[in-house]
This record gives structure tokens, sequence and C-alpha cells, in this order.
């Protein structure tokens, strides 16, 4: 971190922590008004029992006595002072129990979900920028407890602002100077209270990598993904060793800042202490007692209510110190909330007219974020109602980018998409993506049932034929007959010991079933068959040409046995279509297509020899 910057997150302006405090409040009002409603309610009770019990309680007994009152005079105020006090603590049961534990679950979702929606909502290249992902996972980790924190301190802040009003009215009232044993303290608890705000940021950004390396490794070893190369390699103690690593840096850092910090606080503390406690009774008994001019009421009110607003002022300046402390990360929640999507889903924009469909490319290029090298380069292609399109060419030369692009995953750096004539860009976002039923490589699926890994949404009874329909056309109906619920059985074991564990070759196929249960007008299959045996693979390329007759269909393929049936075929070599046609045409071209073409057939034919 460069000295510059780190000068000025260290002078955090109070303005701008005092409105990036109120920014949270505000969204977790919005979220849930009920909880920030409460604890500002139980806050106010707080000090309310606060000021009863140090200064009016006090106030009204020790009145009595010097009143030479009866002890039957006092018993209606004592009785009316314990109804008092089990109202207080009925009240904080009540809100502890049910409303604080309700309202935070239901805080704690809201937020939740308004921030999903928010990553969702961010185009795909967000999450290959490190500095967004960083300021996404940095929002995700911090947004409950913050939230929560900010709702404490605020509430705490304004509610004891009022307390302070009338306990500083009755300490003046009673001796003006006294005030300054209540002072002091705060400004010394402000001052090294920043301080150790600043040491403990610089702790939290220290361990941010260290942390993030602890996640992953956490991740790895627990995630079926890693599970089997992490039993037949060393990949586990290697793991180990960069976990030990992490952690190592972790406590390094901690103990270096945790000394300083614990002597701050250490020096701050018994400085209010001493200040306050043993000043203001020393300052007051030489009143009662020296110079006689204060009344026994006077004197305990005196040293209550200094006390009391010593309490809150230190507080109140632990709230403000904290307040800053927040801004630093409620800047980064904001700066997630308030970034605009490129291509944001909720872009209002023309409807598409399914019924003419004509999808072009023209002149595309593109390169990945933070790289020069261009994926895609000069792309024209058209792919019109109903036509059957197949994207060859070898690894890594573009086919997936290229679909991305069809999908505005991502808008191309040059050129552009045209659906009907109309610039893509015009389109609603949502609307346009629903044009498209696709499925990727690297499909998931998801620890739901398989109808609704199929429909990717609840299933409701009129959805059992297209489930079932979908099914059968993606080859694993069968299958998924044999398992014990049917369509409604719950895919991995992740929530379910019943659960059902498919191979990869029927997964894809389940994720292939999403295709032909959307309504949609192009479907796009990226190397569908790529953990398909040859059977199941042309199995799978006839059922799907028959049920996406009415469909125009983009199938990316290695295997060019599969581009025989298409209508035209976009050869992509380094980024750049090199031929197009059909297969007649391409194989008449002898061009590079044909070569590649019969090199498969050769491999194809030595196989079944095999
Ligand atoms: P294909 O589908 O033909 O195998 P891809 O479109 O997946 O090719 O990849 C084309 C090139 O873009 C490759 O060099 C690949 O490494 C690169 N690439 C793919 N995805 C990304 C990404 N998210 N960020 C950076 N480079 C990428």
């Amino acid at each position: 971190m460069g000295k510059e910057q780190k000068k000025k997150e260290k002078s955090v302006n109070l303005w701008a922590a005092l409105k990036s405090n109120c920014y949270m409040l505000r969204i977790s009002f919005q979220a849930c008004p009920g909880r920030v409603t409460g604890a500002f309610a139980v806050r106010l009770v707080q000090h309310l029992n606060g000021v009863f019990s140090s200064v009016i309680f006090w106030e009204v007994l020790l009145g009595y006595v010097e009143r030479d009152a009866s002890f039957w005079e006092v018993v209606p105020f004592l009785l009316l002072s314990i109804v008092f006090y089990l109202g207080v603590f009925f009240g904080f049961s009540y809100f502890d129990y049910l409303t604080d534990a309700v309202g935070n679950q239901k805080l704690y979702e809201k937020l939740h979900v308004r921030m999903f929606q928010k990553a969702a909502d961010c185009e795909l290249e967000c999450f290959e920028n490190p500095e967004f992902y960083n300021k996404y996972m940095k929002a995700a980790t911090q947004i409950k407890g913050r939230a929560f924190r900010v709702l404490g301190n605020m509430s705490g802040l304004f509610v004891s602002l009022m307390a302070l009003g009338y306990l500083c009215y009755k300490t003046i009232r009673i001796d003006p100077y006294a005030i300054l044993f209540a002072i002091f303290p705060m400004i010394s608890t402000y001052i090294i209270g920043k301080k150790i705000n600043m040491l403990k940021y610089e702790l939290y950004q220290m361990n941010i990598y260290a942390d993030r390396k602890k996640e992953y490794v956490k991740r790895s070893v627990y995630q079926q993904d890693y599970a089997k190369e992490l039993r037949l390699t060393n990949g586990f103690w290697l793991l180990m060793n960069y976990f030990q690593e992490a952690v190592g840096a972790v406590i390094q850092n901690t103990k270096k800042y945790g000394l300083k910090v614990g002597l701050l606080s250490c020096f701050s503390e018994s400085l209010n202490q001493v200040f306050v406690t043993a000043g203001s009774i020393l300052y007051a008994s030489i009143r009662l007692l020296y110079f006689k001019d204060l009344q026994i009421s006077e004197y305990i009110v005196l040293i209550n209510t200094i006390s009391y607003i010593s309490g809150i002022l230190v507080a109140d300046a632990d709230c403000v110190s904290k307040m800053q402390d927040n801004h630093l990360y409620i800047q980064n929640i904001r700066e997630f909330f308030d970034y605009k999507p490129k291509i944001s889903q909720s872009q209002p924009g023309k409807a598409v007219d399914r019924e003419n469909l004509l999808l072009e490319m023209e002149h595309v290029s593109f390169s990945y974020f933070g790289q020069e090298k261009e994926v895609l380069k000069d792309i024209n292609l058209s792919i019109s109602k109903n036509e059957k399109v197949v994207l060859v060419g070898e690894n890594g030369a573009g086919k997936t980018t290229l679909v991305k692009l069809l999908m505005r995953l991502y808008d191309p750096g040059a050129g552009r998409l045209v659906l009907n004539g109309t610039d893509v860009r015009e389109y609603a976002v949502r609307e346009y993506r629903e044009l498209f039923g696709t499925v990727f490589q690297d499909f998931r699926i998801f620890s739901l049932t398989v109808a609704e890994n199929v429909l990717m949404r609840r299933m409701e009874e009129a959805d059992r034929e297209t489930v079932e329909m979908a099914l059968k056309n993606s080859g694993v109906y069968d299958k998924v007959m044999t398992l014990p619920k049917g369509i409604e059985t719950m895919l991995t074991r992740e929530f379910d010991a019943d659960g059902a564990v498919l191979s990869g070759g029927e997964s894809q196929k389940i994720a292939i079933a999403r295709v032909f249960a959307k309504d949609c007008g192009i479907a796009i299959l990226d190397e569908p068959s790529s953990a398909l045996d040859p059977i199941a693979e042309y199995q799978m390329y006839e059922s799907m040409l028959k049920a996406c007759e009415n469909k125009a269909v983009v199938f990316i393929s290695h295997r060019l046995s599969s581009a025989v049936l298409a209508d035209k075929i976009y050869m992509l070599e380094h980024g750049r279509i090199i031929e197009s046609g059909s297969h007649k045409e391409l194989m008449q071209k002898n061009g590079k297509y044909a070569e590649m073409f019969r090199f498969q057939a050769q491999n194809y034919v030595g196989e079944e020899g095999a």
C-alpha cells in the first residue's frame, strides 16, 4: 500500500464517516424497519432506566430523607420504582429473545438478497477484475457484521445524546465546573480510540491475503470437485502447507498489532478511572464536608451524573471512532452497491420479436479484461430462425467466448451484434437472454431436485410433462425413473443423505434437458457431448435435432462428425473465422476443415477397428 493511500485512509473525515454510517442505517431500515426501530427503542429504555436509577431515584428518595418524611410516605414511590424496573426488564427480555432474534434473521436475509441480486446483475467481466472481485468479497464478508455494528453504534449514539442533554442540565444546576471531570476522559478516549481503530484496520488489511488463502484451502478441501485429486496426489499436503503458512502470517500480524492495541487500551482505561471516579468524588466531598455548600442529595446526584455523563461521553467517543472504523468498510459495501453494471439484467429496452429471428455479428473483436491479446478478431456471422449452426476449431480457438458474446455475457470491444436489424444493446437484457437456452462445458448441477435442476425454478404440477419430455430428449429419463423419488429426487448429498449422485455423463444430460425444457429461440450447446460415449453422443445429437426443430441451434464441438448434419459450419482458428459453409461446401473447398474432418474420420475408423 502506497504512503499516500495510507495517509488518505488514516485521515477519515468525520462528516464522511457520519454520512456513510447513515447510509448503512438507511439500507438496514429499508431491509427491516422493525429491527432498526426496535434497536432505537431499546436504547431509549436503557437510558431511561439509567437516568432513573442514577439520578431521579436518588434525588426523590434523598429528598424524602432531607424532609424527614415517614416510612409510609416513601412506600408508594418505592413500589412505583419496583414496577418501573420490572417493566424495563420484561421489555429487554422480550426484545432480546423475540424482536431482536427474529429481526436479526430478517435483516440478514434482506441485506444478503440485495447483495446477491447486485452480484448477479454485474457483468461477468466484473468477476475477472481482481479489484472488483476483492470489493465484492469484502462486501460479502462484512455486510452482516457491519450492519449490526452500525445499528448498535448509531442507536447508542443518538439516544445517548438525549440522555446527555438531561444529565448536563442536572449537573450544571448543581455545579457547572464539575462537568470538566466528565469531559477530559472523552478527549483521551477519542484520540486513543482513533489510533486503535487505525491499527485494527491495518491488521485487517495485512491479513486479507492470508485470510483469502485460508478460505481457498478450506473450500478446496471440503468441496467434492477437488476430492478425487486430493486423494490421488500430494495436493492435500501442498494445500495444508499453504494453510499453515497463512495461519502463521495471521498470527505474526496479530501479535505485532495486538500488543500495541492492548497497551493503548490499558492506558486509556486507567486514565479514565482515576480522573472520573476518584477526581469527582474528591471534588464533591470537599464541597460537602469542607465548604458545606452541598446537600446530601446533590452530593449523590452530582457523583452519579458525572460518572454517567463520563460513561456516555466515553461511549460516544468510542461510537465516533467506531463510526470512522465502520466508514472504511461501508465505503467498500457502498461502492459495490453503487456500481452501475455495463450490462444490467434490469436494463430496460425493446421487446424481442421471436417471429423473425436473425442474429448477426458484425466485425466483432474482443479481449478479456486486462488483456491485450484479442481472443476474437473481426468475426462476421449470422444465425437465422431454426438454423442449425456448428462452431468448430481447436481448443482455445475462441468458440466459447463467441457464444458468451452472443448471449451478452460480455459486450464486444469492437463491432456489434444485431438482432432483427437492431443493435442488441437496445433490447431489454433479461428478455434478450431469455432468447437462449444454454449448456456450457463447465455446467453446474445444483443441490436441488432433478425437476428444479431442469426448470431452474420451482416445479408446479403443470410442469411435470415438460420436465419428463426434456429428460426423455436428453436421454436420461430412464435413469431418473430408477431414482427413489423420480424427478423429485434431490441431486447431490449436500442436503439430503438420500440424494442421488449422478455420473459425469448423466449430469451433463440433466444440464442438456434445461435447453429442451426452456421455451427458447436459440439453443446453445457448448461441447454437450464431451462427457458422453460415442453411442450416447449420437443418440443425443439425433434427439437434439428432433427436439430443436423449432429452434435455432448453435453447437460447439471438436468432433466434426456432428457437423455433417448442420446447415452451416464456422471454423475458427486463433480467434478468426477461417472457413464457413455447409459440410458439403467445405469438403469441396478442401481446406482446413476438410483436412481435419478426414484426419478425425480416420481416427474413428481406427477406434472402431481396434
Ligand atoms: P474454445 O472454446 O475454442 O476452446 P475459449 O473461447 O474458451 O476457446 O478461449 C479462447 C481464449 O481465451 C483462450 O486462449 C483462453 O485461454 C482465453 N480465455 C477464455 N476465458 C478467459 C477468461 N475468462 N479470461 C481470460 N482469458 C480467457
